[in-house]
């Protein structure tokens, strides 16, 4: 959708017609006395003068123009008369941008103003809405998706952001924050979900915490954490585009050869084919060597690599990263590993804005793409005053 308007503003463009006519007007003052003067404002133009102005106006402008007042609705009212589709919502987006009604956010769907949803439900002034249709809106696809948290859906951000832009203070970042606990047995996964404002968009940060219990069975309780991902949509993916398990297969599938990946070697003192660390080795040293292993284990400066790193998906706005927090000396408890996804939610002044839409169920199309930079996204929460390559990141636990 084209968010190109006319760069003159409506003010601007009347203000600049008021001034021709006082030019004109300016001889007649110095006859007047203050009190019989009155300044020419919008108030004092004559219908005509109005009719004559907003027939030089676009359909968009001219509504605007009457719209300003009850003086200029009298003269103008039919300019109000817009086709129910696109020129209607256009006119309503320049409301939106003025801050108008600051409790409801401007539904595309609807062409209208409404209430935002505070969550995934729906009451009975919502239901029968066009973005939701008792569940049937063909539009809730854009509005709420599997790969976010269950808090997190199109209308609570448009009021948050809509909240920050208008600094009205009526919707709080604060109820996109969750903390969430899975446990099975001795394995425990904790979800936190933060999220704060950027440049206008909202930047939200999962950290996956994931502890395998005891050393003892470590193996058994690894196997534990594996199925509580797969189990939930939420906890296994990074991004719809990718899976967490699949980043370092090793992590739950230690069986697995190991695959160099170009850019990642062991530093050990042979060439990458030679390669003696296996998929075992570094998911043993992952779950449960110590801080103090790096002066006797191979796997060590190899998961290091791979720890180092930040991961960014070129289909949407999400950055991604594993982190180790591993014991501090002898103790009989696996380390823990935290995932840690970074995503740009957009503005969402649109259900159809290309970084919303991307981390939508359905997508928006083949040539789908992230609107962030690569990387930027987790920078941007974590190092905002930074530079694009200056991250620095240290998990909560
Ligand atoms: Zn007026
Ligand atoms: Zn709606
Ligand atoms: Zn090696
Ligand atoms: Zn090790
Ligand atoms: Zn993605």
């Amino acid at each position: 959708m084209s968010e190109e308007f006319t760069k003159i503003s409506l003010e601007e463009f009347v203000n600049e017609k008021t001034e021709l006519i006082d030019e004109r007007w300016q001889f007649q003052p110095a006859t007047l006395t203050p009190t019989q003067w009155t300044p020419l404002t919008l108030q004092g133009l004559p219908r005509g003068v109005l009719i004559k102005i907003a027939t030089y106006l676009n359909v968009i402008d001219r509504a605007c123009l009457a719209f300003t007042c009850r003086h200029t609705h009298q003269a103008l009212g039919r300019a109000l008369r817009l086709n129910p589709g696109h020129e209607r919502y256009m006119f309503l987006r320049r409301l939106e941008r003025d801050g108008i009604w600051p409790s409801e956010i401007l539904c595309e769907t609807c062409s209208k103003f409404h209430l935002p949803r505070r969550d995934k439900t729906w009451n009975k002034y919502e239901g029968p809405r066009r973005c939701i249709r008792y569940g049937n809106g063909r539009a809730l696809e854009y509005l709420e998706s599997p790969f976010l948290p269950r808090q997190v859906h199109f209308d609570i951000v448009a009021a948050i952001t809509r909240s920050y832009r208008f600094d009205s203070g009526l919707y709080d970042i604060s109820s996109l924050f969750s903390t969430d606990k899975y446990i099975a047995g001795r394995a425990n996964i904790t979800s936190n979900v933060s999220a704060r404002h950027y440049k206008g968009s909202i930047v939200l940060k999962t950290e996956l915490v994931l502890s395998a219990g005891k050393e003892a069975f470590a193996s058994e309780n690894v196997e534990k954490l594996q199925s509580m991902l797969q189990k939930s949509t939420k906890l296994q993916n990074v991004c719809q585009h990718v899976k967490w398990a699949e980043v370092l297969p090793f992590i739950f599938l230690p069986q697995l050869p190991t695959v160099q990946k170009s850019g990642h070697s062991c530093l050990g003192k042979h060439s990458s084919q030679k390669c003696k660390i296996s998929g075992q080795d570094l998911h043993t040293c992952l779950w449960t060597h110590s801080q103090k292993c790096w002066s006797r284990c191979d796997a060590y400066s190899r998961l290091g690599s791979d720890l180092q790193r930040l991961w960014s998906c070129n289909m949407c706005s999400t950055d991604y990263k594993i982190s180790l927090s591993r014991k501090q000396g002898k103790s009989s408890e696996t380390n823990s590993l935290v995932f840690t996804s970074w995503k740009n939610l957009s503005r969402c002044t649109s259900v159809y804005n290309e970084d919303w839409a991307a981390h939508m169920n359905s997508g928006l199309s083949a040539h789908q793409k992230r609107g962030t930079d690569l990387y930027d996204v987790a920078r941007s929460f974590e190092n905002p005053a930074k530079g694009l390559f200056d991250f620095e990141y240290y998990p909560s636990v």
